[in-house]
């Protein structure tokens, strides 16, 4: 039997019921393991989707609910068979803990793909039943393969939220080969918004900024941005009719993304990564018109994680982020439902022991 050990967290019990602290267990590590400390974990708006229940149709959610995927800690133990950590490193854990290891899109190094993949919360738990925990919590138990290294450089607090606003961001312009003289729209300057408008600037694009926020255009620009343009601005929109070679959509919630296919060139690419519950309507004709695509994207595998960090560290790029207690978490749901966030919640796990 998988002996455990109990470790504070914040929790839901409903889609209503806000988030509690809650005694959870975690499991002893076992040869392949690695135990950490939580420092820092950054609120996604998944969390928010997740903890609401808001993808009941493709992902119901099972509470009580423990969310949280972007977590930097540190390692307190590790099993036998671990060669890359040791007790006293910083390391950190993203939105899945487990795949098969063994189906091809794990051997292409496209772990998120893997129909076995098992997430950092709200999946079955192998190892003790019921379902995975995330990194609203004092500690973790991860198998070494899902653990990354975090560049000494960094800002802890700013560095937990590239788990997954990096990532999430990072994969796509890598796989639609946004480079210098690529001109590259980002939607939603949320927290992955400013984080995409962070990698492409360091990529070398021409970056222009959707928002429907107008007091965020300064930081935009602060950012990164080369324009920045009101998205409620029908004028302002159509001045960039068929001209971008890539745009990444970042948005929460429901909205009009034909508005942004009409601002492809030809083979244009407009990848979604923003997750919003309903169906999304596209014209055809938009799409046939100049050969563009529509596509979507998850996370990224763990080598590219490894690779985003990496880059992070070279290029010193962390997420913008505003520090609050866990006895916040509730207030924070609140304020990132109406965007008023710059540019992400990073909680800092000491609050949990007060
Ligand atoms: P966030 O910080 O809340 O940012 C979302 C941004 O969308 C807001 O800041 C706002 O930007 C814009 N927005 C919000 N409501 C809008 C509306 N009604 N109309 C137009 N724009 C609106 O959220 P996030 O954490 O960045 O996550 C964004 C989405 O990506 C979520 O749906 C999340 O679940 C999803 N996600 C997907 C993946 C993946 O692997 N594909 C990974 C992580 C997250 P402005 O103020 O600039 O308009
Ligand atoms: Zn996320």
């Amino acid at each position: 039997m998988t002996t455990t050990k109990k470790v504070p967290a914040y929790a839901a019990q409903s889609a209503t019921s806000g988030l509690a602290p809650l005694s959870i267990m975690r499991r002893e590590p076992s040869p392949e393991d690695v135990e950490i400390d939580i420092l820092f974990c950054g609120i996604c708006h998944s969390d928010l989707h997740s903890v609401r229940n808001e993808w009941s149709e493709f992902m119901a959610t099972n509470y009580p609910i423990v969310p949280g995927h972007e977590i930097v800690g540190r390692v307190t133990r590790v099993g036998s068979a671990v060669t890359k950590f040791k007790a006293g490193d910083v390391a950190a854990v993203g939105c899945m803990v487990d795949s098969d290891g063994t189906c091809p899109q794990c051997k292409a190094g496209l772990e998120q793909f893997c129909p076995n993949m098992i997430l950092t919360f709200n999946s079955p738990d192998k190892h003790l039943g019921g379902f995975t925990y995330g990194g609203y919590s004092g500690g973790i138990v991860v198998d070494e393969h899902f653990v990354l290294r975090v560049p000494s450089n960094l800002n802890l607090a700013g560095a937990a939220p590239l788990l997954c606003a990096g990532i999430t961001t990072y994969s796509p312009m890598h796989h639609w080969g946004v480079t210098k003289g690529k001109k590259v729209g980002v939607v939603g300057l949320g927290g992955l918004g400013h984080m995409a408008v962070k990698f492409a600037h360091a990529l070398g694009a021409h970056v222009v900024v959707f928002t429907t926020s107008p007091s965020k255009k300064e930081d935009a620009l602060r950012l990164g941005a080369d324009e920045v343009v009101l998205s409620r601005n029908a004028d302002e929109m159509k001045k960039h009719t068929g001209s971008f070679d890539f745009i990444l959509d970042a948005i929460s919630a429901d909205h009009d993304i034909g508005a942004y296919i009409d601002l492809l060139g030809v083979d244009g690419n407009l990848t979604l990564v923003g997750a919003p519950a309903k169906p999304l309507c596209v014209a055809a004709f938009s799409l046939i018109a100049r050969r563009r695509s529509f596509s979507g994207s998850a996370i990224g595998g763990i080598a590219e994680t490894q690779e985003m960090l990496d880059f992070c560290g070279v290029h010193n790029i962390t997420a913008d982020v505003e520090v609050i207690p866990i006895q916040k978490v509730n207030e924070a749901y609140e304020r990132l439902l109406k965007s008023d966030v710059k540019y992400r919640f990073s909680i800092d796990m000491a609050s949990l022991k007060s």
